[in-house]
């Protein structure tokens, strides 16, 4: 992801202003995760994307977030949705490949062990 400059990041921070102040939430920009104001001089942020839908599925960016709201939020939810993503395409395209052997006596393996001590195949 392309680094934000800094006009590009003051621009994004007085359109924020301009929005709290027509919403008539006071003069600094509105969190927009927590929903608590973002004081640029004492506050680290972040450009935020749609909460609903991540940057990597085609959010758009909705707005400015708390740095600690942003990464909490990623943690929790942004991420682990890419990896489920992965995962289910994974295995819907059958590019699943099994970690090991199946271990031996299960279903998967074809072996059965029987009570006598015998294996025979299922
Ligand atoms: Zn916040």
């Amino acid at each position: 992801m392309p680094r934000l400059s800094s006009t590009a990041r003051e621009k994004l921070y007085l359109a924020e202003c301009d929005k709290a102040r027509a919403a008539g939430l006071g003069d600094l920009p509105i969190c927009n995760l927590c929903g608590a104001p973002i004081d640029g001089r004492r506050d680290r942020w972040h450009e935020s994307h749609d909460p609903a839908i991540p940057r990597h599925m085609g959010g758009d960016v909705t707005g400015i977030a708390h740095e600690a709201c942003n990464l909490r939020h990623n943690n929790e939810h942004d991420t682990p949705l890419y990896w489920k993503i992965k995962r289910v395409r994974q295995r819907f395209i059958g590019a699943r490949v099994p970690k090991s052997r199946p271990m031996a006596g299960t279903k998967a393996s074809g072996w059965k062990h029987k009570m006598s001590g015998e294996w025979v195949r299922r």
